[in-house]
């Protein structure tokens, strides 16, 4: 450790308050304490090297338009040998799940108890950037090698885990919980690859996908660190975000028939426009979104006319809606809302209206104690901190399925993501780790 570092931390270890509540009581494999603070309330990862790794990291799947590791590409297979490698430099033995999950254990000192599991995933969209996922990654493996260099065992196990192929819709979460079906093995991912092709080429096996499936109560808990991908925290100059849940999404596909006929020789009170009909639906459903306090969201994204063509009142459209909220009630409700909203303006245009659910994913809750364990571990570092939903899917929605789980969002510089110009704070980084490391050493503290 440097010299201004180690100064940096006595001086923050100075200014700690003792943490109130149940977080403070108890307090694994104490080496020393100092004000109160128990000695793992003391630890702190090392942000220098997880920055460096995130930094030599960058240069994999990195070409002229963005990061390019998209799932079972030859960068996306470099990217897990740097990772498997870098377990190894921790000296942790890394395992492969059959679905090609890389795992890392630090062993618990208590017998019976099921590991608690921290990790994200390392493969990119096209053209992204490095720090969806690799954050999360890399803070996983810090937070494990804290605690095993400090000589700190937790009462769980604690397993570290990379996700495969995460932006081909958390497929190697998904494969984990049992919830993988047969037909999606014939997803192809970004790279042109299916998912038959790229579990055999990242090292899993498909004959024994099964082996890979975690049940309820396999797993004491989850928690992942990622970037926040939107603005939110840094518009509220917060530095921590605390994920109550993973909204859920439905998509709908909207028909609506009108009838086609001559734009010239048809008087304005004599038409059936779906043209016209699909306007004032897209209207209604944003003023109707907007009428009620919360954070639903909706849009009308996509719109295919027919004709299309200059002079024809349009005969159809067919459009589509992504409805989102972190209420399944609400999601119902605004659901209904715009089914009654297309009966009406159908009424008034004289167009009928029809919908067709296309996707439909539950809200994943956060766990209460979690939660409760993030703040406190933020209160602990002094860090300003907010609950918030996560707008965006993450692997921690399909560990929901058998486990308890709550996520930690750090700051996106300008609140973009997906893009090479993706980008978070060194600072933010290492806040983020230490509230993971800090709400680990709670978490073991808090669940059976
Ligand atoms: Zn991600």
């Amino acid at each position: 450790m440097l010299r201004r570092h180690f100064l940096q931390q006595a001086a923050a270890l100075a200014a700690l308050p003792v943490l109130p509540g149940r977080f403070a009581s108890a307090s694994p494999t104490v080496v020393g304490r100092s004000r109160g603070m128990t000695s793992a309330q003391a630890l702190r990862i090392n942000g220098e090297r997880l920055n460096g790794w995130l930094g030599r990291f960058d240069a994999i799947g990195r070409t002229a338009t963005g990061i390019n590791r998209v799932a079972y590409s030859d960068a996306d297979l470099a990217g897990r040998a740097f990772a498997l490698d870098l377990i190894r430099d921790s000296g942790f033995t890394p395992r492969l799940d059959a679905a090609g999950n890389i795992f890392a254990l630090h062993p618990g000192s208590a017998a019976g108890l099921k590991p608690l599991l921290i990790g994200s995933h390392i493969d990119s969209v096209t053209d992204g950037g490095n720090y969806d996922g690799p954050v999360g990654s890399f803070a996983a493996l810090e937070v494990a090698r804290t605690l095993r260099d400090s000589g700190t065992r937790l009462r769980h196990p604690l397993e570290m885990v990379i996700w495969h192929n995460e932006e081909g819709g958390t497929i190697g979460s998904k494969i984990a919980v049992g919830l993988f079906t047969e037909p999606e093995l014939d997803k192809v991912a970004r790279s042109g690859k299916t998912v038959r092709e790229g579990v055999g080429r990242i090292g899993g096996d498909l004959t024994k996908l099964a082996s890979a499936v975690r049940k309820p109560g396999d797993v004491a808990g989850y928690i992942e660190l990622h970037i926040e991908q939107g603005g939110r925290l840094e518009q509220a100059e917060r530095q921590i975000g605390v994920v109550e849940g993973i909204v859920g999404l439905r998509w709908f596909e909207v028909t609506i028939t009108g009838f086609s006929n001559h734009a010239g020789a048809t008087p304005m009170d004599q038409r059936q426009d779906a043209m016209l009909a699909a306007a004032k639906f897209t209207v209604a459903v944003n003023e109707a979104i907007r009428s009620e306090a919360g954070r639903q969201v909706a849009t009308v994204g996509r719109l295919n006319v027919s004709p299309n063509t200059t002079n024809v009142i349009p005969g159809q459209v067919v459009l589509t809606v992504d409805l989102r909220d972190l209420a399944q009630a609400t999601i119902n409700r605004f659901t209904a809302r715009f089914e009654q909203l297309g009966r009406e303006i159908g009424a008034a245009t004289s167009t009928t209206f029809r919908f067709t659910q296309m996707v439909n994913s539950a809200p994943a809750i956060s766990d209460g104690r979690l939660l409760e364990a993030i703040e406190a571990s933020a209160n602990g570092l002094r860090l300003t901190h907010q609950r918030m939903p996560s707008g965006a899917g993450h692997d921690a929605q399909e560990v929901a399925h058998i486990a308890p789980m709550a996520m930690i969002f750090i700051p996106s510089v300008g609140g973009i993501s997906h893009s090479p110009k993706e980008f978070s704070r060194p600072g933010d980084i290492t806040h983020g780790a230490n509230v993971l490391l800090q709400s680990v050493l709670a978490a073991d503290r808090a669940l059976s």
